[in-house]
């Protein structure tokens, strides 16, 4: 063969085959939406895995199939490789939970949260939803609220997590049971949560302090996340019963605040009566709070353990929480490692804020003062 000719047919052999281009049929993408899916989820599949769209007889989990009027387009191997990955993960068997139960249960897993449960119906207002809309919707919560912790507090996901966070729904209360007994092998009847190493949150979605309401199972899965990411950053240490609730505590209501605009949860066993300090809707009832208790709150605050803290207590945590991240966002990560390694606030705070509690308290107040409305619009329920 001559250079030229050898010049030839290598060019050949490089230049790509004709790219199937699709057709009409299906907008010149090459797959079709597989029809056997719920309304307005295709967004929330596509972020994480599901064990309901990737058993999907049709799909694989693809959320498409091939164009039956084509040889396929753009979009047939990014559907392909998709069917695949979620084959793989399926196949990589049940998790210890499933085992412990004898059987497959719905998941749903994002980056920093694995969501396991069985739930047929909850309650949306006067409509029902889903288990299986629950599930995607507190994933894309709970990973909201990630991305802004790790914002916070210079976290990334792999270099600094030990595992993922565990969050799991039963319906049934015989589940929930079991799964504690002979799962986790701890005692109790109320949503418990592990913390630390392998955070694990488990819960019965009709116990009466939740009673398959969608929106409060919504925002106790986002109040619980945060604990368990703050437990398992760095050193797997939860600070909660270490004397730091206050920033335990205030954390975890400040990103479900965020998120949804008002707190309802305390991590208080409350017997079916849940605490609703000022209705979850704090910030002109700690300026009122403030401005009429002169006695100092934060010298006996900073001292407290998450789960002996009061409805007001939970509050004002929140609202310190609020002030650090409004005034000195740098200051909440050597923060937190101060406090994991055991270090009372007394030191912490003066090294990180260059404020004694004293002084911290006086600023506290003059930016509640400031920065908070005096009147405010509270939810009717
Ligand atoms: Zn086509
Ligand atoms: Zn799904
Ligand atoms: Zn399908
Ligand atoms: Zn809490």
């Amino acid at each position: 063969m001559s250079a030229a000719a050898l010049l030839l047919a290598l060019l050949a052999a490089a230049l790509p085959q004709e790219a199937p281009q699709g057709c009409r049929a299906c907008q010149k993408r090459g797959v079709v939406d597989c029809p056997e899916h719920e309304a307005g989820l295709r967004e929330l599949e596509a972020a994480v895995r599901c064990s309901e769209a990737a058993g999907c007889a049709r799909c694989g989990g693809a959320l498409a199939t091939d164009c039956p009027k084509c040889e396929g387009g753009p979009e047939s191997a990014a559907a392909e490789a998709r069917r695949a990955e979620l084959a793989a993960w399926l196949a990589a068997g049940r998790l210890p939970v499933e085992e412990a139960l004898g059987r497959a249960v719905l998941r749903v897993e994002a980056p920093h949260v694995h969501l396991a449960g069985e739930i047929g119906t909850l309650k949306d207002g006067k409509k029902k939803a889903s288990g299986h809309r629950f599930l995607h919707e507190l994933a894309r919560d709970a990973e909201l609220a990630a991305g802004m912790v790790n914002a916070h507090f210079g976290l990334e996901r792999e270099r600094d997590y030990k595992a993922p966070m565990r969050l799991w729904f039963w319906q049934e209360e015989a589940t929930h049971l079991a799964v504690m007994r002979e799962h986790l092998k701890i005692s109790g009847a109320g949503d418990v949560k592990i913390l630390g190493r392998k955070p694990t949150f488990t819960v019965w979605t009709a116990d009466r302090a939740f009673g398959d309401e969608f929106a409060d199972l919504l925002t106790l899965g986002v109040h619980n996340a945060v604990h368990m990411l703050l437990s398992n950053a760095w050193d797997e240490v939860w600070i909660g019963d270490q004397g730091a609730g206050w920033f335990d505590g205030g954390a975890a209501h400040w990103y479900e605040e965020k998120i949804y605009g008002r707190a309802r949860h305390y991590c208080i066993d409350e017997a079916g009566s849940p605490p609703n300090w000022e209705n979850g809707v704090w910030r002109a009832a700690i300026r009122a709070l403030l401005a009429r208790r002169e006695a100092s709150v934060l010298p006996e605050l900073v001292r407290r353990q998450t789960g002996e803290m009061t409805p007001e207590e939970h509050a004002l945590s929140w609202s310190v929480y609020d002030w650090i991240l409004a005034t000195n966002p740098e200051a909440l990560a050597p923060i937190l490692k101060g406090l994991k390694a055991k270090r009372p606030a007394r030191e912490v705070l003066p090294e990180t804020l260059g404020l004694g509690v004293v002084e911290a308290e006086r600023a506290w107040r003059a930016w509640v003062a400031d920065a908070y409305p005096a009147r405010e619009k509270k939810p009717k329920d």
